[in-house]
């Protein structure tokens, strides 16, 4: 008999409901929420994936070993887990916490039961080496908002809703619908925005589908962002356009940015950006005589070479301009679940509290940047990484020098993976445990809410019963914590509690932490018993979520910094804008080399997802665009294969030409190169591509977070030469199997 359940996707932060019609153990179809209270009726391509994944027969559903032969054999639960718990203590006994790394992946963001533990899981394993897909991509923006706002999760959200000016720098919101910043259904709301007279001005290399759209696009050149905000920051304190009172009301050290932007005059940014002085004085002016205004910056400007000072310049435009915590401007979320006791609680927030061994790169919110893995796997002397545990990860494809992490993963004494699939990185572990797909448990979301259009909040029950003899993604990371002597808080203290409780038949589940947060937010009930606040129980009878109304105007509410105030006073910040001013004239490119940038496919945004028939039919996505003028002096036709080559690799690439790359710069898509993987992904490795991070460079890196610097990579594009067949050459570990 068929049903119907209602459910939160979780493969982007957009938060769309979903509609399932369920038979039994089967999928019927999935469909838009037309009643969910935040997406409104609105899914993309990818919402469907769910059912696809659910489905996928490569999925794993049993824990494998890795053989001698590189192939891998089914093994027990309980003789997966001793193994995994043996060995990882067998290593910190004799290496010490350190000695293992641990890397999370992006889907990571959309598990509570998984965030729940995140910081247990390290106490567990007493390591420091903790890497995730954030410190790839967002690092920048956690550093800017810890500094400015108190905490890493406190990101302003542009209202777009309201706006009359939106400026969007190095994010494409048509295809990702939003990051860090959930926007379902973000086409509609950007084309609301010149409906209602307002204007919408892209900025980034390429005329992306967001740009296509827009009034006006600015192909800002890779790595100029920083400087073409600052400029602009530069022009209205020029001209006299700030309210200095009013952002003394907000802020605190904007005499010390004043100072110290004043090198940003436009005609000093020029070469950086490539955009003329006149164009960035008009920008300004439009964006400060706007009715209402707002500036976002995403993982383009993130993944740039100063993408600390683009993350702080983005704030400081919307400040400078007076649109901060204003309706129509940079507003902030006020989320349902308030994560910050657990966060202070687990000292789980800050910078630069420790550095890596090797290079001495500094943590952020907890993370070292993902680039030192190989280097900490292959340089000798106490605290060598010699064992790491991936979740949800495929660092392979997703962190910079993929190749050389690749080979050095087969260093390592010991490796395990949750995770669903056999993939490039989860083929090296010896042990691979994988959880049962999530639509078999409940959802509520912790993180994407705090950067939401609107405050909502929503439960989601499982769609299915979790199969029999399976294990949830949490249960796993529980078990494996209590195996290496740790609890699900982390913190001594309180753990022995929850191993007495186990012991006696009292769990703990990620639903309690959840229900506590709730009602302990703004919106809860506090545990009494009279009030009108929410809990989980009442959530649960709203199945299409609840509206908790409007972002509220104003900052200090957000703000965790004891004055209630931004603080821009903040040394390691105002160095990094010393440094850029100091390198405004120097060209970001060499003689005739391309500058490669990453972009983001609408139907393709974990590795995974290219495991989806229907998320990879058609037209091949995996293609380097290129400028007809590039083409034609590197010799290159559309549909051909060309080599691609810099001081890190050469390999082969097809060529798509295209007139919306600005001049001298080249784009590959992110997360594909499948194949290695192709035996256990099949419908991937029909469609393997290759990835992006094969050229890029673990060792250039942004100077606040050591975040890697993945866009404006410096390559060289030529025709293919009869002989140049081999280019793409398998590294020593692919060759094993
Ligand atoms: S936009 Fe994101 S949340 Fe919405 S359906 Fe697509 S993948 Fe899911």
């Amino acid at each position: 008999m068929s049903r119907t359940v209602f459910r939160t996707c979780t493969l982007c932060e957009a938060m769309c409901g979903l509609k399932f019609e369920v038979d039994g153990e089967r999928v019927l179809a999935v469909l838009p929420d037309e009643e969910d209270v935040f997406s409104q009726g609105f899914i993309c391509p990818k919402g469907t994936a769910i059912a696809a994944v659910h489905d996928d027969p490569d999925r794993l559903r049993t824990p494998m070993r890795r053989m001698a032969s590189g192939d891998f054999e089914p093994i027990g639960w309980e003789e997966a887990f001793s193994l995994v718990a043996r060995r990882l203590k067998e290593i910190r006994a004799q290496h010490g916490g350190d000695a293992t790394a641990v890397y999370m992946g992006n889907p990571v963001a959309h598990n509570y039961g998984a965030l729940a533990l995140r910081n247990a899981v390290f106490a567990a394993l007493g390591t420091r080496n903790c890497t995730s897909a954030g410190s790839q991509d967002t690092s920048p923006r956690f550093a800017v908002s810890y500094y400015l706002y108190g905490a890493s999760l406190i990101v302003p959200v542009p209202d777009i809703d309201h706006t009359q000016y939106f400026l969007c720098v190095g994010a494409n919101p048509r295809i990702s619908n939003g990051s860090l910043l959930a926007a379902p259904d973000i086409r509609k709301r950007m084309l609301a925005i010149r409906q209602r007279g307002g204007r919408v001005v892209v900025v980034d290399p390429r005329r992306s589908e967001t740009a296509r759209e827009a009034d006006e696009h600015l192909a800002i050149l890779p790595g100029g962002d920083a400087a073409f905000l600052l400029s602009l920051v530069q022009v209205l304190v020029a001209e006299g356009r700030i309210d200095r009172a009013k952002i003394a009301t907000l802020a605190r050290g904007w005499d010390e940015i004043e100072r110290r932007i004043a090198p940003f005059a436009p005609e000093r940014v020029e070469a950086m950006t490539g955009i003329d002085a006149g164009t960035i004085r008009r920008v300004a002016r439009e964006f400060a005589d706007a009715p209402s205004s707002a500036a976002y910056s995403r993982v383009g400007v993130c993944n740039n070479a100063h993408g600390t000072v683009a993350s702080l310049a983005t704030d400081l435009l919307n400040l400078a301009a007076g649109r901060m915590g204003e309706v129509g401007g940079s507003m902030f979320a006020t989320p349902p679940f308030d994560t910050r006791p657990i966060l202070k609680l687990t000292g789980a927030d800050g910078h630069a509290r420790w550095h890596s061994r090797v290079r001495k790169l500094p943590e952020t919110f907890g993370d070292l940047p993902a680039s030192i893995l190989a280097e900490e796997m292959e340089t000798p002397g106490p605290g060598q990484v010699r064992a790491l545990v991936t979740f949800a990860g495929n660092p392979v494809l997703s962190t910079p020098n993929g190749r050389r992490l690749d080979a050095a993963l087969e260093l390592l004494e010991f490796m395990v993976s949750i995770d669903l699939y056999i993939n490039e990185t989860t083929r090296h572990a010896d042990v691979i445990l994988p959880p049962a797909w999530g639509l078999a448990e409940d959802h509520v979301d912790f993180i994407n809410t705090a950067v939401a259009t609107r405050n909502t909040v929503r439960w989601s029950p499982p769609v299915f019963e979790k199969p029999a003899g399976s294990w949830a993604d949490w249960q796993i990371l529980l078990e494996l914590i209590y195996r290496l002597g740790g609890g699900p808080t982390g913190l001594k203290s309180l753990d022995w509690l929850y191993r007495l409780g186990r012991r006696v038949g009292i769990h703990w589940k990620p639903e309690s932490t959840a229900d506590m947060l709730l009602r302990l937010g703004p919106y809860g009930d506090r545990f009494l018993p009279w009030s009108r606040g929410l809990n989980l129980k009442k959530l649960k009878r709203a199945p299409h979520g609840i509206d908790l109304g409007p972002l509220r105007p104003g900052v200090a509410h957000r703000i965790l910094h004891r004055d209630r105030l931004m603080h821009l006073d903040v040394p390691v910040l105002l160095k990094a804008i010393d440094e850029l001013a100091d390198s405004l004239e120097s060209a970001p490119s060499g003689d005739d080399a391309l500058l490669l940038i990453g972009r983001r496919e609408l139907r393709s945004n974990n590795s995974w997802m290219h495991n989806v028939p229907e998320l990879v039919s058609g037209r091949a996505r995996c293609v380097l665009l290129v400028h007809p003028a590039d083409a034609q002096r590197a010799g290159v036709g559309d549909g051909e294969t060309a080599v691609l080559e810099n001081h890190i690799h050469t390999g082969e690439v097809t060529v798509r030409i295209s007139d919306e790359m600005r001049p001298g710069v080249v784009s590959l898509p992110h997360g594909w190169g499948h194949v290695a993987s192709a035996r256990w992904q099949r419908t991937a490795g029909a469609h393997a591509g290759v990835s992006i991070n094969d050229w890029t460079d673990d060792q250039r890196v942004e100077s606040v977070v050591g975040q890697s610097i993945l866009n404006g990579l410096p390559v060289r594009l030529k025709a293919k030469m009869p002989d140049s067949g081999d280019a793409h050459s398998a590294s020593p570990a692919r060759a094993q199997i």
